[in-house]
């Protein structure tokens, strides 16, 4: 646990090392300090990132259509509660809204639905022709061959993208410089090696179930993530989480090692987050979330920050 391990080859964006936390299907977890995060090392190559994402992604999880059509109703309040923000802290005149990574365009779908001009970008080729069939506007390529020729974004969303992103220091300054000045981002990412896991793994022998180093190359806490912002031209403005699922493991449901009941912890999450969005819940649902964000709790992580 207290190796210092160094690529043999640092990249060309810079030497990544530090102490290695795990080492998972043979690759190493580094608490890197040039970075300032967490993320594997060493870091795969874009080409072989591109391909995975845009073929392999939605092949390799055939339900996940079927199961995103399922929670509808769920991610729409999810969403609302997104939008809701987004228009507190944004004048009237200003709903230009860019999904990166949009999947199936359900996000851009709920904005439009609240009079938003929508646009995503989604390199999944499957998820991108889906979202088209909604009739957004999707182009099916990845964040490095964007371009915005039409002026610029007033609130920018990704959500679960940047823990797979190989550079996330290039990805969010580019993502700054199709912002307009006080443009919103709002960042969504897992909260990794939270207390919440600290507490599975010290006192009920979880492995770092977290890891997955197919998928995820970074591994961010709510103070990196901020750190991460700060450094790529944002100043974080809100912090809110998602239901922390890893409560189902503190209290005995192991979805880790069943995907079945993984649903059904899924589904139990659903209708309390549902029935908490009611009117007299709605603001302690609110306050909650929020509160979990200040302690590092919660599955994802949900930031909000304007462009400095
Ligand atoms: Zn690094």
């Amino acid at each position: 646990m207290t190796e210092v391990k160094e690529n043999a080859e640092p990249a060309a964006r810079g030497a990544h090392s530090g102490r290695v936390l795990d080492t998972v299907d043979g690759v190493d977890v580094i608490e890197c300090e040039g970075c300032g995060f967490k993320h594997i090392n060493p870091i795969p190559g874009d080409e072989e990132l591109k391909s995975y994402y845009s073929e392999g992604f939605v092949k390799e999880r055939p339900l996940y259509i079927e199961k995103l059509e399922e929670d509808l109703e769920w991610w729409n309040t999810v969403y609302d509660d997104r939008y809701d923000f987004l228009e507190r802290h944004l004048p009237e005149d200003r709903r230009r809204a860019l999904d990166i990574g949009c999947g199936l365009g359900h996000f851009l779908n709920r904005g439009r639905a609240r009079g938003w001009q929508v646009r995503g970008i989604e390199p999944s080729r499957q998820s991108s022709a889906h979202a088209q069939g909604l009739g957004l506007d999707v182009l099916n390529t990845t964040f490095d061959e964007f371009e915005v020729k039409d002026g610029l974004m007033d609130a920018i969303h990704f959500s679960e993208v940047l823990e797979h992103i190989a550079d996330p220091v290039w990805f969010l300054e580019k993502t700054n410089s199709l912002l307009c000045d006080d443009g919103i981002i709002c960042v969504v990412v897992p909260n990794d090696y939270s207390p919440v896991q600290k507490v599975l793994r010290d006192k009920l022998s979880f492995k770092p179930y977290w890891v997955s180093p197919g998928q995820h190359i970074n591994y961010f806490s709510f103070d990196s993530l901020e750190g991460l912002l700060g450094k790529t031209g944002f100043k974080v403005i809100e912090k809110t989480a998602m239901f922390p699922m890893d409560f189902f493991l503190l209290m005995g449901d192991d979805y880790v090692t069943d995907g079945l009941l993984g649903r059904e912890c899924h589904a139990k999450r659903k209708s309390l987050d549902i029935m908490l969005g009611e009117p007299g819940l709605k603001n302690f649902k609110k306050e909650m979330y929020e509160l979990m964000a200040r302690y590092g709790v919660g599955r994802e992580m949900v930031v909000y920050a304007v462009k400095k």
